[in-house]
């Protein structure tokens, strides 16, 4: 079974690639299994290195958007893409919007070690 930090790599890590074309969240929503049985409605995936988005979880505890207290914001921004299904998207033809941001990554942490489990915010 997939672990939650392996999930996590899954749907939310793009290192080594700043993509710079609108047809990125189509292409990569689908190869990472995000439109099996239904189109996820809103996703962002981090163009930085592992070891730097797990470094997040080293910083102080903030509270996530569920109320949970194990979130953490990154210390200087990072190179993110926003992918958001379209309003006219019907599944299985799930289409996004591409959108390119820097932004500061928000990140729930949990378990030894302590890793990136989920994706808050990009502030
Ligand atoms: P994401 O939220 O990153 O898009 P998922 O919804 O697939 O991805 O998975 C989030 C996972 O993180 C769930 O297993 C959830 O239980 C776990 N989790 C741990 N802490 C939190 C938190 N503070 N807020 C939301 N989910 C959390």
């Amino acid at each position: 079974k997939e672990s939650r930090t392996m999930r996590f790599q899954r749907q939310h890590m793009d290192p080594g690639n700043f993509p710079n074309n609108p047809t990125y969240c189509n292409v990569m929503m689908k190869r990472r299994h995000m439109t099996q049985g239904r189109c996820k409605p809103v996703n962002t995936f981090v163009h930085e290195p592992l070891v730097d988005v797990q470094a997040v979880c080293l910083e102080r505890n903030i509270t996530c958007k569920n109320g949970q207290p194990n979130c953490h914001q990154s210390p200087s921004s990072m190179r993110v893409t926003d992918c958001r299904l379209t309003s006219g998207s019907k599944y299985p033809n799930c289409a996004y919007r591409t959108s390119q941001k820097e932004r500061y990554i928000i990140v729930a942490c949990e378990g030894n070690p302590y890793v990136p489990v989920h994706f808050d915010a990009a502030v």
